[in-house]
């Protein structure tokens, strides 16, 4: 049984595309309340819908929460559309997904829907603003941060447990205060010092372990590593940043927070 009153399981974490050994970013968060589990995604991008089942009935998911509109965040939603439309079993209740405002019309476009009523009857898109989202036992919090697109990291807290999440973020403020003082920090490595990496889209290893010491986050796990990349050597820059537990996420792998 677990100890703590939120688990994340990583259900894919390879960065910017599905790998040979991970689908693209999903996260399954699970807390008990009121007599159940409920079941959150972070994340629902190319290749996860397939992995999820592994670990979890889908139709059991009771919201996700999308950090940004890029592919690899968001497009398995196309899938899991029709997973709850057309289910020999009967459709399925609508669920609330947050994201950016835009959620609704790109994601019809990524299935070639009419704007009215797209996923609208299988998904209640809900924009995030400035007060924190209250679901079930889970309270989360979006920050916008840094990336080409309108973009967002995730702050979920639970019986006073706190997971963040940075989804896709150069270095920033909105980064700094989602990971302050968090339990778990998720967050993102997708490029390597050194390299003549664009500002405002991703972070190295050594700026994910600089912004964890930075905002006191208590446990870092690196996520979003693209397949081109070694995993090893992203490792080796966070640790050198930060002194507190560090690892890499890995697919199938449940953390209590
Ligand atoms: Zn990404
Ligand atoms: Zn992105």
């Amino acid at each position: 049984m677990s100890g703590s009153p939120l688990r994340i399981t990583v259900i894919g974490c390879s960065g910017s595309y599905p790998g040979p050994s991970s689908s693209a970013s999903c996260y399954l968060l699970e807390a008990e309340h009121e007599g159940r589990t409920w079941r959150v995604l972070l994340d629902l991008g190319n290749g996860a819908l397939g992995a999820l089942h592994t670990y979890v009935d889908p139709l059991t998911i009771d919201a996700v929460l999308v950090s940004h509109l890029h592919a690899d965040h968001c497009l398995d939603l196309c899938g899991y559309y029709v997973m709850r439309k057309y289910h020999p079993g009967g459709a399925l209740p609508k669920i609330p997904v947050w994201g950016p405002a835009d959620s609704a019309r790109r994601m019809a476009k990524a299935y070639d829907l009419d704007e009215d009523p797209g996923m609208n009857e299988e998904f209640d898109f809900i924009p995030y603003d400035n007060l924190a989202v209250e679901f079930g036992p889970f309270r989360v919090t979006a920050r916008e941060v840094v990336h080409p697109v309108t973009a967002y990291a995730l702050r979920v807290e639970v019986d006073g447990r706190t997971l963040a999440y940075s989804g896709d973020s150069g270095v920033c403020p909105g980064l700094e205060d989602t990971a302050r003082d968090a339990d778990l920090f998720l967050c993102e490595a997708s490029f390597m010092e050194g390299a003549p990496n664009p500002p405002d889209l991703h972070l190295t290893g050594a700026e994910a372990g600089r912004t964890a010491t930075d905002a006191g986050s208590r446990r870092l796990l690196l996520t979003h590593i693209p397949p081109w990349h070694d995993p090893e050597q992203v490792l080796a820059e966070a640790v050198k940043a930060y002194d507190g537990e560090v690892a890499l996420a890995t697919p199938g792998t449940t953390y209590d927070v």
